[in-house]
């Protein structure tokens, strides 16, 4: 077109230039759930179609991982449909990936939803411009800071409203969604883990927020929940009340921030802990605690589906004189190879082995008859018997066995056993007593 003096140009000329100086434009039937394209440039001849379904456009603009074109996991669909609507203009930039290129392109895109009608025009334009690229990655860095918070949003329990829903990983703006809370809620706990998903239910209940929730009071709680590539993470989700001094208003901000890294690591110094706090630490087998505990579980396990199970003592037979002849640490080291001996030998069976105490052990064992529990007390009389220990030589235990009972108690078990093994030790020790 030629230089022309402003007051010459006509509207419709305006619009050609519209049309010829933008990459797309597309007008979306809101009703029929279509799009159709009037115009497809560069990238977007490539990228969208020229019709097609109005969600899978805003999947495709909206639902991937920012710099690649994959898409993020299906169960997050159920938000797809709120995202496409627009309640007044509308203008973002956004970052997609197309086929065939290694480089993410930066979209601008206005949409103009046409008044009393059920039609949007969405204008997009590639930015080529270093200067804009830069300026976006820019923000997607402060993002990437930010997205320690996956989810923001307002609530009004009241109105039962939501807004300023956003999805940080993929979109760098707020956008106001119509959505209601009470459905908000229902779509949302599909994506936490099963057994965290009552805990959610109660604590997002618009009762229980109310009853539990002062103006100003902030509150949290953590359970997993799916990220967008659908794998479930540690996240803490915060409620919290805004200061009024309205009774009545009850507006809240709910986040959800990402403490998955920390969790692991808090759970496995957890468990190391846990560990520790069973565990003797000469042997390395169960201290008297977890045995113990262990010896209860049995007599319950046993009350509820009568499985067979014994309980074993093992005793070093005149263990003293090895402290008295060659010392402390000889002794330590003795016991030491006892205890691993013993679960060198138990290390197929459904057994649990700990140090009652001094040079007094303890297994409970699952699952076998009387005649195997005898032979094993044997075997295990016997394997000590065999080997040679360093320094001391040659060193016995006595073993008592007993089977749990119907009608055993803790108490009654320990007094048989502890017979059992009274009785060895009185018959000249290195001897096995089942009762
Ligand atoms: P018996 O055959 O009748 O069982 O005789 P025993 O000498 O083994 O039994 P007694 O109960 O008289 O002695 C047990 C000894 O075990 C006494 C105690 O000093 C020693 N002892 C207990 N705990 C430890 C330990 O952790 N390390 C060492 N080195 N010795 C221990
Ligand atoms: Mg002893
Ligand atoms: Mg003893």
């Amino acid at each position: 077109m030629p230089n022309k003096a402003l007051e010459d140009y006509t509207v419709e000329e305006a619009a050609s230039l519209v049309q010829k100086n933008v990459d797309a434009i597309i007008l979306v039937d809101t009703d029929m759930g279509k799009y159709k394209a009037l115009s497809r440039k560069g990238i977007f001849k490539g990228f969208i179609d020229e019709t097609g379904d109005y969600n899978e456009l805003i999947e495709k603009l909206w639902f991937h991982f920012s710099g690649t074109n994959e898409k993020i996991t299906k169960d997050y669909a159920v938000f797809v449909s709120y995202y496409g609507e627009f309640k007044g203009k509308y203008s973002r930039r956004l970052k997609v990936q197309t086929d065939g290129s290694d480089q993410p392109s930066i979209i601008q895109m206005t949409v103009y939803p046409m008044k009393d009608s059920n039609i949007y025009l969405f204008v997009m334009d590639e930015l080529d411009d270093d200067e804009y690229v830069q300026e976006f990655m820019t923000t997607n860095k402060v993002n990437t800071i930010q997205n320690a918070y996956l989810f923001s949003m307002y609530i009004d329990l009241v109105r039962d409203t939501t807004s300023s829903l956003n999805i940080t990983e993929v979109s760098d703006e707020s956008v106001n969604s119509d959505i209601k809370y009470s459905d908000w809620r229902m779509m949302i706990v599909n994506m936490f883990k099963p057994e965290d998903q009552e805990q959610f239910l109660r604590r997002s209940d618009p009762e229980y927020l109310k009853k539990n929730f002062p103006p100003g009071r902030t509150s949290s709680f953590d359970c997993m929940m799916m990220n967008l590539e659908g794998n479930f993470i540690w996240v803490k989700l915060i409620f919290s009340r805004a200061e009024t001094n309205n009774e009545d208003d009850y507006r809240f901000v709910f986040m959800v921030q990402d403490i998955h890294d920390n969790s692991i690591e808090l759970l496995s110094t957890l468990k190391k802990y846990e560990k520790l706090a069973l565990t003797d630490p000469l042997t390395e087998v169960l201290n008297h605690g977890g045995i113990k505990a262990e010896i209860y579980n049995a007599i319950d396990n046993h009350k509820r589906d009568g499985e067979q199970t014994a309980v074993l003592m093992l005793d070093l037979d005149l263990f003293k004189n090895v402290n008295d002849t060659y010392g402390h640490s000889v002794g330590d080291a003795t016991l030491k190879l006892f205890a691993d001996i013993i679960k060198d030998r138990i290390s197929e069976e459904k057994a649990y082995f700990g140090r009652w105490g001094g040079e007094e052990f303890v297994i409970v064992c699952y699952g076998k008859s009387d005649a195997e529990i005898a032979q094993m007390a044997e075997n295990l009389r016997g394997a000590v018997e065999d080997r040679t220990f360093p320094e001391v030589g040659k060193m016995t235990c006595s073993v008592g066995a007993t089977r749990l009972k119907d009608d055993d108690t803790f108490e009654s078990v320990f007094d048989r056993v502890d017979k059992a093994l009274y009785s060895s030790k009185e018959n000249g020790r290195n001897k096995v007593t089942v009762l």
